[in-house]
């Protein structure tokens, strides 16, 4: 079978030049779109991801603030601040990297956002949207940019069986909400760590989405051929022949999967590079919203 394989590096980039004009408009009539990412203590991963997020703004011409809080910030300290972004006129998005340390409520956290600012979509106000298919909500970034990969290579949804596996608030359940919605219209099933008979229910699936965070758990055998795979998962294994002695790899046992597939994301170049592009473009849907432009 002839695989499609869907370029997350690519779609990113086409999602990145759609915006551009609009971004270039609403810098003219005097609204820059502004994104505030706020970092609390030193997790070198979260470092990386806030400054990927910091240069993709600059990129384009997006007004960013990067906020580097000590680990002892206290939860009141941190509330503080977001309280403050939520009152800035510059700042049209605000996100604040996960995981924090272990003494601040995250989910609190959370609630303290404007929802009109979370770009995250994590605020209760945006999940509840995106359940009621209100467009002017917030959609999680990383089943965003999966839905971008899906319409950008023309793959069908309506009727046909998706099976979400795994149930996160940052990925399956808002995954399985899209393509539940009046939008994509799939039959969806979503499976988790006590689903029964997980690999049959895999192989039921026309579009299988995986986000478990375990490496290749999904076999060729969980395949139904010709299903369509999209895989979130970024799981480092070890590596001795790689120079960082790790390599990435998904949630999806790629080499045997592919020949069965109509169409599958690779890990890297697949959701990842699409989960900050979509941030940017609700950092833009923001910015519109906020200032009526
Ligand atoms: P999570 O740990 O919050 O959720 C994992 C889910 O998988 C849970 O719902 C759990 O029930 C299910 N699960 C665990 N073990 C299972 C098993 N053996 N069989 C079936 N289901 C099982 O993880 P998450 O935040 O949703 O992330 C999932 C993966 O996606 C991780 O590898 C993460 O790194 C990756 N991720 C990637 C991006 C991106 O930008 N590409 C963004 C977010 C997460």
């Amino acid at each position: 079978m002839t695989t499609t394989i869907l370029d997350g590096k690519r779609t990113a980039e086409l999602t990145r030049n759609a915006l551009l004009d609009t971004i270039s408009q609403l810098t003219q009539s005097g609204h820059t779109p502004g994104l505030a990412v706020v970092l609390v203590g030193n997790d070198p991963a979260s470092r990386v991801y806030v400054n990927s997020k910091v240069k993709a703004c600059e990129q384009l011409g997006i007004y960013s603030q990067k906020w580097v809080l000590s680990a002892e910030t206290t939860q009141t300290e941190l509330l503080d601040l977001i309280h403050k972004l939520n009152e800035d006129p510059r700042i049209h998005g605000i996100l604040v990297q996960s995981p924090p340390p272990s003494h601040i409520d995250e989910t609190e956290v959370i609630r303290h956002i404007d929802p009109r600012k979370d770009v995250d979509g994590f605020h209760p106000v945006n999940v509840a949207k995106l359940v009621l298919d209100d467009p002017s909500g917030f959609v999680p970034c990383t089943p965003l940019g999966c839905m971008e990969l899906l319409k950008t290579y023309g793959i069908p949804t309506v009727g046909k069986h998706a099976v979400v596996l795994g149930r996160s608030m940052i990925v399956g359940k808002p995954m399985a909400s899209l393509l539940v919605g009046k939008e994509s219209n799939a039959t969806v099933t979503i499976a988790h760590s006590r689903t029964e008979g997980l690999e049959e229910v895999c192989r039921s699936a026309d579009i299988l989405v995986a986000a478990v965070g375990k490496p290749q758990l999904v076999k060729a055998s969980f395949i139904k051929p010709g299903a369509v795979v999209i895989d979130v998962g970024i799981n480092r294994v070890r590596d001795a022949s790689s120079p960082r002695g790790y390599r990435l790899v998904g949630d999806v046992d790629f080499p045997n999967v592919q020949p069965l597939c109509s169409a599958i994301t690779p890990v890297p170049g697949g959701v990842g590079p699409m989960t900050i592009a979509m941030l940017m473009s609700n950092t833009v849907k923001a910015c519109r919203q906020i200032s009526g432009c």
